[in-house]
């Protein structure tokens, strides 16, 4: 069988998606408007994603028939997050073409084997950092790096949550008390003047498309605002986030972090290989929106336009801010956008607005 669909992508095909989260809802919100339809794969069932699209298997990841069967019954395969299982993976792409690759996230799954691909592989700088696996390694890590640095796990942190920054020798041991022996890396602590990002897209013919450099401020490590188009965007942020995109042979959009030093110099933090939040403002300000822009690129479409057309402020509703939502309503120049979700929790994304402010 070959697992080259017909190109483009014919309206009417279905496009898969791993992950049924607010990401996976304006995807298939995205898809939808091209006249594609969307089946969402998540083990909990009727969330955000699935409350606007034509189907959804609710199943563990690990069911491999599942996954097979789910993947069988699309067109294409993609996914909103980076945490899907390497099996999972692979056998949704023995199947069906999975775009991001697996490779992919095998790269970004892992700090240690991002970086080191990142620095290495495409040339891109990122801060120091050491692989870091006892207390031995972190006390010879600390020498080599100097303080203050910050301590992460490898694997599955998100939000600030498993990362902490050791300041004095004094920290050391505590700090990899709180990594319960799982591997970390140390790196370099960076007095950054701010932090931006990229939203960019790499086509299947390797075309590429980045929406102008985004400025993000952080609260409580969650991303509380994005300003974009972001003051002194030279393009150097875009053309070393196409660089990584094309090292990967990367297919879709991806994020990519950054830390700008007072000189300039940009350093990478992390890359996120879908859709982002710090994209969120393309909906109301570009011509193509980042979700259109996956859609577009995963389906071989020409990727479109992602000029802006206004400047423009994402704001994000966390918890109980959502409960502003009749006045955010109000107001002709801010953009309203929900999740459908049900429970209002401290720290939950609940849905953002975008504001035109030029
Ligand atoms: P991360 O989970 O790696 O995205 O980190 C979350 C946030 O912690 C970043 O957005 C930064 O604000 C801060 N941070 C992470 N790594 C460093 C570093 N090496 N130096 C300074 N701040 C950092």
């Amino acid at each position: 069988m070959s697992l080259t669909p017909q190109h483009p992508l014919s309206p009417g095909s279905t496009i898969g998606i791993l992950g049924g989260g607010q990401l996976g809802r304006m995807l298939s919100l995205a898809a939808s408007r091209l006249g594609f339809q969307c089946h969402i794969y998540d083990p909990q069932p009727a969330g955000p994603a699935a409350h606007v699209s034509r189907s959804e298997t609710n199943t563990s990841y690990e069911d491999t028939e599942a996954v097979l069967g789910f993947a069988q019954s699309c067109d294409v395969v993609t996914y909103e997050f980076e945490n899907v299982p390497a099996l999972t993976a692979k056998t949704a792409a023995n199947a069906k073409p999975l775009h991001p690759n697996a490779q992919v996230l095998t790269v970004a799954q892992d700090r240690l084997t991002e970086k080191t691909f990142i620095r290495d592989k495409a040339n891109v700088p990122v801060a120091l950092f050491e692989s870091v696996d006892s207390i031995h390694d972190l006390k010879r890590a600390v020498k080599k790096l100097g303080l203050p640095a910050v301590l992460k796990t490898r694997r599955l942190g998100y939000d600030g949550k498993g990362q902490m920054i050791i300041k004095t020798e004094a920290d050391i041991t505590k700090a990899w008390t709180m990594m319960n022996d799982a591997p970390a890396i140390l790196e370099q602590f960076i007095p950054f003047r701010r932090e931006v990002s990229v939203v960019a897209a790499r086509s299947l013919n390797g075309e590429t498309a980045a929406y102008p450099l985004i400025e993000n401020v952080h609260k409580n490590h969650i991303l509380h605002k994005s300003t974009s188009p972001a003051q002194d965007d030279d393009g150097r942020a875009q053309a070393l986030a196409i660089n990584i995109m094309t090292a990967l042979n990367y297919v879709g959009v991806m994020a990519t972090e950054f830390f700008e030093l007072e000189d300039g110099t940009l350093l990478v933090n992390e890359i996120a290989p879908r859709v982002h939040n710090s994209g969120h403002w393309t909906q109301d300000a570009a011509c193509v929106d980042q979700f259109e822009l996956h859609i577009r690129a995963i389906a071989g479409w020409p990727l479109g336009d992602t000029a802006p057309k206004h400047t423009v402020e994402m704001t994000n509703l966390i918890g109980d801010d959502v409960d502003h939502w009749k006045s955010l309503a109000e107001d002709p120049k801010t953009f309203l956008h929900l999740y459908g979700k049900r429970d209002v929790k401290p720290d939950r994304k609940m849905g953002h607005v975008n504001r035109i402010i030029g």
